[in-house]
Formats: C-alpha cells, sequence, structure tokens
C-alpha cells in the first residue's frame, strides 16, 4: 500500500493519498484546491492512476480540488450522501464499501460537525475529517453542525472502534500528524466528559471565530470548488 499524508500550510488542511501499490489506482481526500499541481505532480512520481476523490464534508476553511482533480484525472467525485452537492458523482451511505483495486474503505455517517460529515475507515487507517480530531473535536456552531449529533458519532461509533485503529484527521494546527482511537480516548480533553450534556454545554461555549471567508469557502464547495 502507497500512503501520503500532505498538509496544506494556509488552513491547515490534512489531505490523504492512497494507493494500493505502484502502477494502480489512487484516492485522494479531501485535496485543497491550491495544492492540486502538487497532487499531479505526486501521482506522476509514484505512478498512480487518481481514480476517485472524496470530500468528507463541505469544508467551510478551504476549497476542495475535488472538481480540480476531475477535470485534470477524469477520476470520479464521492462523498457521502447527505452531502449537499449535487454535482458529486458517487454518494455513499452509511457503511457502504468503497473499492480502490484490492482495498476496501467504509464510509461511517459521523455528523455533528456539520450534517453531512462522513468518516472513512480503511484497515485500522480512520480518515474522521473534522468529526475526531486529535485533542479536539470539530466544532459544531454552523453547517447545521450540532454538539449532541457530534457526540453520538465520536462516542457511539468512532470510539466503538479498536483502539489501536490510527486517527487521520482532516486538520490539525499544532503539528501533530497522527493519533489512535485508545489515545485520543484517554487523553482528548474534549471526550473526558461524563455526560452528553456536559459536552454539549462544552461545544455550544468554545467562542471561536468564523472561518475567513466561509460563505464564499462553502458555496464554491456546494459545486466542489468548480
Ligand atoms: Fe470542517
Amino acid at each position: 500500500m502507497i500512503f501520503r499524508q500532505l498538509f496544506d500550510h494556509q488552513s491547515s488542511t490534512y489531505t490523504y493519498l492512497i494507493s494500493s501499490g505502484k502502477g494502480r489506482e489512487a484516492l485522494i481526500i479531501d485535496p485543497v484546491i491550491e495544492n492540486v499541481k502538487n497532487y499531479i505532480n505526486l501521482l506522476k512520481e509514484l505512478n498512480l492512476k487518481l481514480v476517485k476523490v472524496i470530500d468528507t464534508h463541505i469544508h467551510a476553511d478551504h476549497v476542495t480540488g475535488a472538481s480540480k482533480l476531475k477535470n485534470i484525472t477524469n477520476c470520479s467525485t464521492i462523498m457521502g450522501e447527505h452531502s449537499p452537492a449535487e454535482t458529486v458523482e458517487i454518494k455513499v451511505k452509511d457503511d457502504e464499501l468503497i473499492n480502490l483495486d484490492n482495498l476496501k474503505i467504509k464510509a461511517m455517517y459521523t455528523p455533528g460537525h456539520t450534517s453531512d460529515s462522513y468518516s472513512f475507515l480503511m484497515n485500522n487507517y480512520l480518515f474522521s475529517g473534522d468529526t475526531l480530531l486529535i485533542n479536539g473535536t470539530g466544532r459544531t456552531d454552523f453547517q447545521n453542525g450540532n454538539a449532541k449529533d457530534s457526540y453520538n458519532s465520536i462516542f457511539n461509533k468512532l470510539l466503538k472502534l479498536p483502539e489501536e485503529t490510527l486517527l487521520y484527521p482532516a486538520h490539525d494546527y499544532k503539528g501533530e500528524k497522527v493519533s489512535t482511537i485508545g489515545k485520543e480516548k484517554k487523553h482528548n480533553p474534549r471526550l473526558q466528559v461524563s455526560s452528553v450534556d456536559e459536552y454539549i454545554d462544552i461545544m455550544n461555549n468554545l467562542n471561536l471565530k468564523k472561518p475567513v471567508k466561509i460563505e464564499s469557502n462553502v458555496s464554491k464547495n456546494i459545486k466542489l470548488g468548480a
């Protein structure tokens, strides 16, 4: 398997490139439009054919490179079935499997950060989007975000995965690259709550600034960045 974790410094976004092996099919999760050229160069360098691109949700802080990648490589675009993006070609359901040669990637509906948030599980690699972050959880104060849904997605779904599952989030602001479900259960401050109400209270009092350009990013991302 080929696996690359790529970082966008502007938005602190992690983009992931996965492939079964040299000369074979590749998939990209959460591409950033400004970095599409780099992805194309990397695909060439690794001798891979991009066949699928996934957005975990409609992002507010950057514009997706999905459409641009599709125009260049003719790959398929994928999001979860709750996505408001009409031009997405494949809308996957909760528990649905995405094939990439011999690799299988399972879609998991994990709303909360947004109502269209999905996580993706490939073997013991969990791509959690902004649902579960390292030492944090995705804010729930816009795009139909909901703290109770976030709690349910995290506690009743993601944290039920084996403790050794590797956590690869869509963002990190402190230079962390990977964690595990076990580590987050023990050390993630947001997860040390004793009730759903306590979690909701934390999430409703974060007082975060709105992302810059949220309106224009969201409206562009609904068209997959086209
Ligand atoms: Fe997000």
